[in-house]
């Protein structure tokens, strides 16, 4: 799977998206830093593997779906609690019915 953001391949999911260790650790570093940065080409660049322009690459960071949260969020959680549970029964009913 490529990174949503360059086109290197993503190594996994980070901040809520498919994206490469590079583009993990800019967002990271975005965030950490706090500081805004401003396209000088009308925010039209394409993020490249060299990716010159911080404006658009953290533009397009956040267009495809990364958030400041790092853990995943109560739903996420709930729906492997949810899928765990169902499992449980799929279990518990398979053991029932040998009995
Ligand atoms: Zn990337
Ligand atoms: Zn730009």
């Amino acid at each position: 799977m490529k990174c949503l953001v360059c086109p290197r391949n993503a190594t996994g999911n980070y901040y809520g998206a498919h994206t490469c260790e590079g583009c993990k650790g800019f967002f990271r570093r975005m965030l950490e830093s706090g500081t805004e940065y401003n396209c000088n080409f009308g925010g039209k660049c394409e993020v490249t593997i060299r990716a010159a322009c911080k404006a658009c690459r953290f533009r397009q960071c956040l267009s495809v779906g990364m958030r400041k949260r790092r853990i995943p969020g109560r739903k996420a959680v709930n729906v492997l609690r949810k899928s765990f549970a169902d499992n449980q029964e799929g279990i518990f009913a398979l053991s029932v019915s040998r009995i």
